[in-house]
């Protein structure tokens, strides 16, 4: 037994209703460690290229990492990953909530579904005991319905759920897995992949504690962050705000997406912000396992919304993708979006800027009301952006053509819908501008699972100082905001591995760890003499491991670029006259491919390949 581990990966095969374990040898923990590192390695090694995304073919794998369960802050968090039906490449999302600590405290530190049951279905693990069991009765039902009825049937109020929700079982591509009701696995389609397994919800009761090489150590330490927490600035305003917090800033520095990203300034910024949603509608706070910041609002809205805490409430990028990005002002709308989204298992930050591209097209006469059977669907009309939501929910009228995503419908429509459509590779620009954001604009051109901004710096962040992990890498240069010099594109790289790092232990970015302080948490989790180099590397194979994996799906340096719109400037605000260099973009992304050891095509080169001890990806 490798201590920090439960040294087996279940395997479920739904089509022949079998389950089995796999027992890896400790290298194999070592050497990929956990999240997205387990889930590139086993997705490159199983899959053949081409599969089908949304076929039996595909293998939807949730992973958590050492970290995963363990009780200390930020330790909440697990992987779920697959071929991306939305971009067809490399697919994963990171998500919070409960139901990753209670998986790895069942027995498991991973679990490989493959195939497809005849007809729905949800696994059931209990201590190590796996059935599959009938959901037909839950088949066509609310996340928060579904949690219930789980709950009530197995007597055991302690089960966690991680499910889709009717988006899912409809297999939208932007459908997310939704942990505990409301934290979301929101990217890359997963949700879809689920849904074309007929796996409705895998529910999850542990009782066994993960056995640590120094539980002393790590009892020490979560002690010393919780104290640390207590007083550190930005983790006091996540108690306070959430992610909400920093809308108003954003807004009066211009990079608050507005309109589908036409504008970067929105004049109803005030009355969708954080600040206001504390004063009005937000009932309570709640966050994660053994995590006490509490960054998560829940909210309350009566008639005519009728929002429920029990779905949480909506964080920046829910208030930006329904509210700015729509041109809606209207808090309690944008609240009820984010149930919706919520109670169908929909990513939200796509859901919004598929009804923004759509609301666009309709102003430009691409859509007429006789595609949308009447509705008014221009900006700022928030009951079309709640009628959209539910007709892509059940791919309904409209509906039926973005619950494909912007990309796709875009070419549905035609009439140069082109220019519209806002995603990098087929995934939806999330609600972070580049062009007051050019590394992130960068860092969106490669992420393996298109516009991602979970794994890319934000070069706000750094203009003034650069502290925290970065700083730790022995990168210092504090950076104009808008540069895009080879110096941003080396802080994005440092804080892009950085990130993948932590996605494989499966940590909390917004938890204020040093990169010290992750060494000593691995340290006395599995015994092992490791260090930030060790860590980092893990990070790095699974960068490499993805980009091969979208080498194979045909995706090359062409899929690496921006939508248009980015290039041209803005016409008003504080960034008036600021647009990307499309010259520089390019250089950027070359200097990266150099930094990183990938050749001027973007394909790692065998030599980086064997330096990370993977050079088996070179033939997978
Ligand atoms: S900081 Fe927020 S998102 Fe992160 S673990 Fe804590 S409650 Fe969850």
């Amino acid at each position: 037994m490798v201590a920090g581990y439960n040294g087996k990966i279940l395997r479920v095969d739904l089509s022949r209703g079998k389950t089995s374990v796999d027992e890896p040898e400790e290298g194999f923990y070592r050497h990929y460690m956990g999240g997205r590192a387990f889930v590139s390695y086993y997705l490159l090694r199983e899959l053949n290229g081409g599969v089908d995304p949304l076929g039996p073919q595909n293998k939807l794998i949730f992973a958590g990492g050492p970290v995963t369960g363990i009780p200390i802050a930020g330790s909440g968090r697990n992987s779920v990953g697959a071929k991306s039906p939305l971009t067809n490449g490399y697919g994963d999302a990171e998500v919070g909530g409960f139901w990753g600590a209670e998986f790895r405290q069942a027995g498991y530190d991973a679990i490989i579904i493959e195939g497809k049951a005849e007809r729905p279905v949800y696994i059931w693990i209990e201590d190590g005991k796996v059935e599959i069991k009938d959901a037909r009765h839950l088949w066509g039902k609310t996340t928060g319905e579904c949690q219930k009825l789980i709950q009530q049937e197995s007597g055991i109020s302690g089960v966690r759920v991680a499910q889709i929700g009717i988006a899912g079982e409809n297999q939208v591509k932007y459908a997310c897995v939704v942990n505990d009701i409301n934290h979301a696995a929101g990217r890359s389609g997963m949700g879809a992949v689920m849904g074309s397994k007929n796996l409705r919800a895998i529910a999850v009761r542990g009782r066994q504690k993960v056995e640590l090489a120094d539980s002393r150590a790590v009892t020490s330490l979560a002690r010393r962050i919780r104290d640390i927490l207590k007083t550190h600035r930005a983790a006091v305003a996540m108690s306070q705000n959430g992610t909400a917090g920093g809308l108003v800033a954003l807004n009066a520095a211009g990079g608050l997406p507005t309109r589908n990203f036409k504008e970067g300034v929105f004049e109803g910024a005030e009355k969708i912000s954080g600040q206001l949603m504390n004063e009005s509608i937000l009932a309570g706070r709640g966050g994660c396992y053994a995590c006490p910041i509490r960054c998560k609002p829940e909210v309350s809205v009566g008639e005519p919304y009728n929002v429920d805490p029990l779905y949480g409430g909506p964080e920046y990028e829910t208030l930006a993708a329904l509210g700015s990005d729509c041109g809606i002002d209207n808090l309690e709308a944008v609240a009820k979006g984010n149930q919706q989204c919520s109670a169908y298992g929909l990513d939200t930050i796509s859901t919004g800027a598929s009804i923004a591209f759509a609301m666009e097209c309709f102003e430009n006469g691409i859509l007429t009301d006789k595609d949308t059977d009447g509705m008014k669907l221009n900006f700022g009309n928030a009951e079309a952006m709640l009628q959209m939501v539910e007709m892509i929910a059940r791919r309904e009228g409209l509906g039926k053509v973005l619950a494909d995503g912007v990309a796709k419908a875009a070419s549905a429509f035609g009439k140069g819908a082109e220019e519209f459509a806002m995603h990098v590779k087929g995934q939806e620009i999330p609600m972070h501008e580049p062009r007051f954001k050019p590394g992130l604009g960068v860092g969106y051109t490669i992420s393996p699972t298109g516009a991602d901004h979970c794994h890319n710096i934000h070069d706000s962040a750094f203009t003034m100082r650069v502290g925290g992990a970065l700083r730790a890498l022995g990168v210092s240069e504090p950076l104009p905001c808008q540069e895009l010099s080879s110096a941003k594109v080396r802080m994005l790289v440092y804080g892009s591995l950085w990130q993948h790092t932590l996605n494989c232990m499966v940590f909390c970015n917004f938890v204020p760890f040093t990169t010290a302080q992750m060494v000593e948490l691995v340290t006395g989790i599995t015994g092992w003499d490791t260090n930030v180099w060790e860590l980092m590397k893990v990070g790095e194979r699974c960068i490499n491991m993805e980009r091969a994996f979208n080498i194979r799906e045909g995706k090359n340096k062409a899929d690496d670029y921006l939508p248009k719109r980015f290039f041209n400037a803005f016409d008003s605000g504080p960034l008036k006259g600021v647009g990307i260099k499309e010259e520089e973009l390019v250089k950027a992304i070359d200097t990266y491919y150099g930094m990183v050891g990938w050749d001027k095509e973007g394909t790692p080169s065998l030599a980086k390949l064997q330096e990370l001890g993977i050079e088996w990806v070179n033939g997978a």
